[in-house]
């Protein structure tokens, strides 16, 4: 009898974002990769120490999850791309985290290793290690390696040679790496982004905009916002060069542009805003640009006229998107008459990328017709998988819609009749604080233990130019004084969202549905008042 044979399942493979490097590493093995803190590196160099990397992480491979605890470092830089060669998937910690919010991350995410730069060494204390991973492999800048029982740490320098020589090949499913965002039920929510959508996003981009070997990027962001994926990752893929800005660079932008001659830039608009406020922003000061991109918060249309006269020699783009929708999917060019979003003065977000589709619902997830303001909601091959272990969290917020996965952004916005998007504000309680994405109800929570209060609220405050400077606290009926509250905060949140100060109030005001009243919060900010009731305490 005639056995029918087996159909091989076809398993759909897809580029792993270490690829290009490896590539370049062939063709221009000489040419300059990355520059990081004073050390430069060529093509080859960064293969080769992204290889070693990878040898060390497939010998433990379980989970294939590596945690990067480490930022504008080489150890950064080359952990990520140690890991996409060895076909894992990298995490992101923010160095701000305190050690129970790192220790709970650690338990959660069941990590194979740790990779950490001498700023992460210094958060490596018995605590956080014995949480840790076993193996951790700790970049070159670190002095003094900790010794710790039962713990495998390494420096770059001890790993041995081996290593695969090539990329791993990876499936279609396969995660490139989990970004954590702020989330409203007071625990960060792990976005999963897979290799696919990064690949996609790099291929529209580089389509469009044509990055040669020649060209000079710079690293404006922290690992832990995706936008460094686009610096990174474009750059490699067109064979040109990282410049990483140390924190101090980031302080003085213009001059960094022009002593690198950087050609490429990618950043939140406030780093913009700043640089007007140091007048370092003048006309013709930034002739190197040619590629200017600004993503994450609302482009003020002045703000963006004054980088265009300061780089007049650059393509000025808006682009726009959440993380779960991988780095940006809509793109709107700044060029006069701007596209201006009416009683906003920002920049329009745009159209979708190819690819991608933008769409206004309603509340019961019907289209919205151009003019009506609804909740923007976005489609296509750079959607995010969900979040990590929260199924139910990912069912609500990635639902299907005639039978096609779209993800609800949150962002309130309306399509003009020219089909141009604008975004209109938030529907929820998401801020931006000087780049970083809060849910102000994460705060609200902690502040609730913090102050041992259930009548809190938590503000995003000062405003300039469409971004917040800070966050403050308001705390109703606690025995507890502001520096008590404060220093509880600081064990339970990352710096960034502790409250510059936590006022302690009478009665939070209320709106007519009864929640707390934040517009009359923030304007008994504006107008001194806040400061006024709780003396009168
Ligand atoms: P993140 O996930 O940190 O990239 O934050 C995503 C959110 O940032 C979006 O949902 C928007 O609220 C905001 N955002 C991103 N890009 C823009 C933009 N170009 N204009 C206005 N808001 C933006």
């Amino acid at each position: 009898m005639w056995k029918v044979p087996r159909r091989a399942t076809a398993i759909a493979m897809t580029e792993n974002i270490a690829l290009p490097l490896y590539r370049h590493s062939l063709e221009r093995p000489d040419a300059l990769a990355l520059s990081v803190n004073g050390r430069e590196l060529s093509y080859r160099e960064l293969a080769t120490l992204s290889r070693r990397i990878a040898g060390c992480l497939q010998t433990i491979a379980r989970t294939r999850r590596i945690g990067i605890l480490a930022s504008r470092s080489l150890a950064a830089c080359a952990g990520i791309l140690g890991t996409a060669w060895s076909g894992g998937t990298y995490v992101p910690l923010n160095l701000k985290l305190p050690q129970t919010r790192l220790i709970h991350l650690f338990s959660t995410l069941e990590l194979d290793a740790l990779i950490v730069d001498a700023r992460g060494v210094a958060l490596l204390t018995p605590e956080v290690v014995a949480a840790a991973p076993r193996t951790i492999l700790v970049g070159d800048d670190a002095h003094g390696i900790p010794s710790a029982e039962g713990a495998d740490i390494r420096s770059f320098s001890m790993l041995n040679n081996q290593g695969p020589e090539k990329p791993a090949d990876i499936t279609e499913d396969h995660l490139a790496y989990i970004e954590f965002t702020s989330g409203t039920t007071g625990v960060p929510k792990g976005v999963m982004v897979p290799a696919n959508a990064v690949n996609h996003y790099l291929k529209v981009m580089q389509d469009w905009f044509c990055l040669t070997p020649d060209d000079r990027a710079a690293e404006t962001c922290d690992i832990t916002f995706d936008l460094s994926v686009h610096n990174m990752f474009l750059t490699w893929y067109a064979g040109a060069s990282l410049h990483v800005m140390n924190p101090l660079q980031m302080v003085a932008p213009a001059r960094f542009i022009r002593d690198r001659a950087i050609t490429s830039w990618l950043s939140v608009p406030s780093i913009i805003a700043m640089m007007r406020q140091n007048r370092t922003l003048e006309p013709g000061t930034l002739p190197s640009l040619r590629l200017s991109f600004f993503c994450g918060e609302a482009l003020p249309a002045g703000t963006a006229r004054a980088w265009a006269k300061a780089a007049p020699n650059s393509r000025v783009e808006n682009i726009y998107g959440p993380t779960e929708a991988t780095i940006a999917c809509l793109r709107q060019p700044v060029i006069e008459p701007i596209a201006i979003t009416p009683n906003r003065e920002i920049v329009a977000i745009g159209r979708a990328y190819p690819g991608m589709a933008a769409r206004i619902v309603d509340s019961a997830l019907r289209p919205l017709p151009s003019g009506i303001p609804g909740e923007i909601a976005l489609s296509g091959a750079q959607l995010a998988r969900g979040y990590f272990g929260q199924p139910e969290l990912t069912a609500e917020r990635f639902p299907l819609i005639e039978g096609e996965r779209w993800y609800l952004t949150g962002d309130l916005g309306v399509e003009d009749e020219d089909g141009i998007f604008h975004h209109l504000g938030r529907l929820d309680n998401q801020v931006k604080v000087l780049g970083n994405r809060i849910e102000l109800e994460e705060i609200e929570m902690h502040l609730r233990a913090a102050s041992q209060s259930d009548h809190v609220a938590a503000v995003a405050w000062p405003l300039s130019d469409g971004s917040a400077k800070g966050i403050v606290g308001f705390v109703s009926g606690s025995a507890l004084d502001e520096n008590t509250i404060k220093d509880d905060l600081r064990q339970r949140l990352p710096s960034y969202m502790v409250p510059s100060a936590v006022h302690r109030v009478g009665d939070l005001p209320l709106n007519g549905n009864g929640k707390v009243d934040r517009k009359a919060l923030l304007t008994s900010l504006d107008t001194g008042t806040a400061a006024v009731t709780e003396n009168a305490l």
